[in-house]
């Protein structure tokens, strides 16, 4: 390069993918689990995972929340240190701390089962985790609670149990507590798969709003209904790799892989 030639810039920040993760592995034992996962995800941007059970969509999901370590890989959120886990000088316990540090407060996750204390009420259940981790003032994490629960129709069940709501108030409640933690990313692990059919469309109702309103998030569901209406691009997962990706239109109605295919006449 020439003193003359431009530098090439930085990405802006609004360009510049919020998460990248790059060649991620994992094993349990002689179980190779991801054998080598890449994706980003852009600021706003709804990633859905799909695939057969078992393909590494969990593993995956949880990686980005410190829940598992990779063996190899690297992950990347912007604003963060970047982890390469298979670092000489890192070694594994070394690699789970970095991670863990650079993702605390960055992203949250929405479990399949909600998870609520179940000796705590909906608003204390919902403050734990600003006030307890992140040393919120209590008075704040409750005006902002009740605002948050508010958006999702439960203002008035601000004071109830876990047990005296429904399945799916309870669920809305989980989203409202990873909410309350103002991650950049939020994470999705089959939040619906818990629940009674007539119990689906309205925390899958509340999750496409968040899309709508901005939020960036990584979504593992087997609802190819709200994939295609709310997702900005899917990944399928197969036997631990990415055997396809696209927006919507194209894997579902022209799946380019063989594979694809033969998941999705199983599940339409
Ligand atoms: P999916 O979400 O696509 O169903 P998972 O990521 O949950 O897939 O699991 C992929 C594979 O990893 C499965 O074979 C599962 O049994 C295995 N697995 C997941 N977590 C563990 C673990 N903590 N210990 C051992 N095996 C695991």
């Amino acid at each position: 390069m020439s003193p003359t030639d431009p530098v090439p810039a930085d990405p802006s920040p609004a360009e510049r993918p919020l998460l990248t993760a790059t060649g991620l592995r994992k094993a349990f034992g002689e179980n190779e689990v991801l054998r080598g996962i890449d994706f980003e995800v852009r600021r706003g941007e709804v990633v859905v995972l799909i695939g057969p059970s078992g393909s590494g969509k969990t593993t995956v999901l949880r990686s980005l929340n410190g829940l598992e370590t990779p063996d190899a890989g690297v992950l990347d959120l912007d604003g963060g240190p970047v982890i390469d886990f298979a670092a000489q000088a890192l070694g594994p316990a070394k690699a789970a701390k970095q991670q863990r540090l650079a993702l605390r407060d960055r992203s949250a996750m929405v479990f399949q089962h909600h998870n609520l204390f179940p000796h705590l009420t909906v608003l204390e259940n919902v403050i734990e985790g600003p006030v307890q981790v992140q040393r919120v003032p209590k008075a704040r994490a409750v005006a902002e609670a009740t605002a948050l629960l508010d958006r999702v129709g439960l203002a008035e069940k601000r004071d109830a149990y876990p047990f005296e709501l429904s399945g799916g108030q309870q669920q809305r409640v989980g989203i409202v507590r990873a909410l309350a933690l103002k991650p950049d990313l939020l994470l999705f692990d089959e939040p619906t798969s818990a629940l009674d059919p007539e119990l689906v469309g309205e925390v899958l109702q509340v999750i496409a709003e968040l899309a709508r309103e901005g939020w960036t998030m990584v979504v593992v569901t087997h609802e190819l209904a709200f994939a295609r209406q709310a997702a900005d691009e899917v990944l399928f997962l197969d036997g631990g790799v990415v055997v396809e990706r696209g927006t919507p239109q194209e894997l579902f109605t022209a799946p380019r892989e063989e594979r694809t295919r033969r998941f999705l006449d199983r599940i339409l």
